[in-house]
């Protein structure tokens, strides 16, 4: 390790950059984050720059550094000193002098010269992560940034603040350290938690004291997460749901959910198939419900994953209802469901101005090869029809639609296996849709769009595996 991480307190301290351009601009950003005292040392200052040394704290002399002279009064004077000239003989001639008087520096562009580098920073304060690639590559860092800014809480900094106002009362009540940690990491990655970053501090407060009378008896329960999946692409995930998924112990999962999403579960978390085919339930519901409450209550993190949206024909509300009635913490992430996705992928726009004015999401599952569907109103123009398990009854639905007077001529398509690298569209109308289909080996997951709306696919369609 080239380079120890630190965190210095700057608040009043006297920070000098050298330089008045972008690059010192930068530094100077995140330096008055901290509440440092800043003197600016540039003959000039960009415009930004300018506005800035109206603020507080801020000083400005109107000079260059002279590299030859001995500037060690106006060194001395500071804490720490930035070299953001864009001068390499300027900026190293500053660091020697730093070096030989003892105070740090950092040369902007040049890490391996100061002793000093000032990382990328991600600010959830009082959480702080910095980053330094010891200046190999600034792009590494970027990037790296990026990626842990997008899985970092955004409230993360009240999370914080919430557990410390806790930490003292958690320690008196439980002695044990295990079953401490055991308790901050329910809470943290918990209801409790989401609660607090959305405002709600009571209801954490009421979670958190629950979790403490159990973990004092010495039963924790754990909590579940329903978990929408979305249609199979993974970057379709939402962050919440990515950040649950790593947070798992146990998952149930069925047939939907896709492999790519599969391979992003912890190595350690046991996996438990739930998966139910058409005349073929696997698992019957009562039992799912059962085993997400027995599973809980063993103290884990029991992850309810689900294809698309857990509350769009995913039986995710009766799930809950028990986890409910048996004060069994959850939470639930919606997720996108095969609608969004495979109309996205497939470029055919759920509504649209000239021709569809409402969506309608349907059950095509037939009971008993019958649909007992309000087929006049479905029948209406003017609207997109999307109906979920709507493959083995696709004639009847076609043919339903137009016996209550849906013109024969109006576009349908079947999405197959939507946004994943085998999607295929296929298109046609209420009339010949069922016979193209037929003539196609098609496999399951299948969703049927019916609408106007069709008809743009030859000309949206963007998304070819
Ligand atoms: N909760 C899920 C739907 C579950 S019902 C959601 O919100 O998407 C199962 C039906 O969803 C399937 O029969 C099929 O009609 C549809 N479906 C799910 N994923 C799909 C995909 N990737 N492509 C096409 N249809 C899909």
């Amino acid at each position: 390790m080239e380079h120890f991480p630190l965190f210095i307190r700057l608040t009043e301290r006297s920070c000098l950059v050298v330089g008045g351009g972008q690059v010192a601009l930068r530094k100077v950003h995140a330096l008055q984050r901290s509440g440092a005292r800043l003197t600016l040392l540039a003959p000039t200052l960009c415009d930004p720059l300018q506005e800035l040394i109206q603020a507080d704290g801020v000083t400005h002399l109107p000079r260059s550094f002279h590299p030859d002279a001995d500037e060690s009064e106006l060194i001395r004077g500071a804490f720490l000193v930035v070299a953001a000239t864009d001068d390499d003989a300027c900026n190293h001639a500053i660091a020697e002098q730093c070096e030989r008087l003892g105070v740090h520096c950092n040369v902007a562009s040049d890490a391996a010269a100061g002793d000093l580098v000032l990382p990328a920073i991600i600010d959830r304060s009082p959480v702080v992560v910095a980053l330094n690639s010891g200046g190999a590559s600034p792009t590494v860092t970027r990037y790296l940034k990026r990626q842990l800014e997008a899985f970092l809480p955004a409230r993360l900094g009240q999370v914080a603040l919430w557990a410390e106002q806790w930490r003292s009362r958690v320690k008196q009540r439980l002695s044990d350290i295990k079953l401490r940690r055991r308790l901050w990491d329910r809470v943290l990655s918990g209801l409790a938690a989401s609660y607090v970053s959305y405002g709600n501090q009571q209801a954490a407060d009421n979670i958190i004291e629950q979790h403490l009378g159990e973990a004092e008896r010495g039963v924790l329960d754990g909590e579940v997460f329903l978990v929408g999946a979305g249609p199979g692409d993974p970057d379709l995930l939402t962050l919440k749901a990515l950040r649950l998924i790593q947070q798992a112990d146990v998952v149930l999962y069925d047939r939907l959910v896709s492999e790519p999403i599969m391979s992003l579960l912890p190595k350690e978390c046991e996996r438990i198939y739930v998966g139910k085919r058409q005349a073929d339930h696997a698992v019957p519901q009562q039992d799912i419900n059962q085993l997400l409450v027995d599973l809980a209550r063993q103290g884990r993190n029991v992850l309810r994953l689900k294809g698309g949206d857990p509350f769009i024909f995913g039986r995710g509300g009766e799930e809950i209802e028990k986890l409910a009635g048996q004060g069994v913490p959850f939470q639930v992430v919606p997720g996108i469901t095969a609608a969004s996705g495979c109309a996205s992928y497939a470029g055919i726009p759920l509504t649209h101005r000239d021709y569809a004015q409402s969506v309608r999401f349907v059950t095509g599952h037939l009971q008993n090869n019958e649909t007992n569907l309000e087929w006049p109103e479905l029948a209406r123009g003017g609207q997109t029809l999307v109906f979920y398990m709507g493959l083995s009854g696709l004639p009847a639905i076609c043919q339903a639609l137009q016996q209550y007077g849906r013109q024969a001529e109006t576009p349908a398509a079947i999405v197959e296996r939507g946004t994943t690298p085998d999607q295929r569209v296929l298109t046609g109308t209420l009339e010949s849709l069922p016979e193209i289909v037929a003539g196609q080996k098609v496999k399951a997951p299948t969703l049927l769009i019916v609408g106007e709306v069709v008809q743009l696919q030859s000309q949206l369609s963007w998304f070819h595996p």
